[in-house]
């Protein structure tokens, strides 16, 4: 988790500041406003901010929806879950299974709609539901370098173990803001 936060998540920040130098107009615009406008940007950086910006937004979320004993979720969250993704239990596997498809590097995601609904979704590489106008309730990083360090080519394993993790307190919260509109990565 330190390689991966101080040599991959930085590697995202400090790329991204390097466009930030010759296109200060990314600058001034939210985050989340220009992964919803990567179209409007020139083509020279569309791909960078995509990839970088994709990345930062993608593993700050990542940080914050894990902690050592995460305990389980409770509350509208709970029931969220029962109703959308048929419990806990069930959602543990179709994430897991989710997550073992992705091919190659990214993501699995669930995300939550403006009226409350939850989903499981996928994205390639870096890129973000944020991209499409949805918001991230948490994601698992399926890139390997996520997890072969210690789990080699068991991608199965990883995401088996990461539940232990999950920070229900803070996705909790997420689902609150994300209901209130004030959810941003
Ligand atoms: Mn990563």
């Amino acid at each position: 988790m330190e390689l991966h936060h101080d040599r991959h998540h930085a590697a995202y920040v400090s790329n991204l500041n390097t466009i930030a130098k010759d296109y200060p107009q990314i600058v001034d615009m939210p985050p989340v406003d220009l992964l919803e406008k990567l179209a409007e940007l020139p083509d020279s950086i569309r791909t960078g901010v995509r990839n970088n910006l994709g990345g930062h937004a993608n593993h700050t979320m990542f940080w914050t929806v894990m902690k050592a004993g995460g305990g389980k979720p409770s509350g509208q969250l709970a029931a969220a879950i029962d109703r959308d993704l048929g419990g806990m239990e069930m959602l543990t596997s179709d994430f897991n299974e989710a997550g073992g498809r992705v091919f190659g590097s990214g993501w699995v995601f669930v995300t939550v709609a403006p009226d409350g609904k939850l989903a499981i979704e996928t994205r390639p590489n870096q890129d973000s539901p944020l991209m499409d106008g949805k918001r991230v309730l948490f994601g698992n990083d399926v890139w390997e370098h996520a997890y072969y360090l210690n789990y080699q080519n068991r991608r199965a394993d990883y995401l088996k173990a990461w539940w232990n993790v999950a920070n229900w307190t803070e996705i909790g919260n997420r689902y609150a803001a994300a209901r209130a509109g004030t959810l941003a990565f």
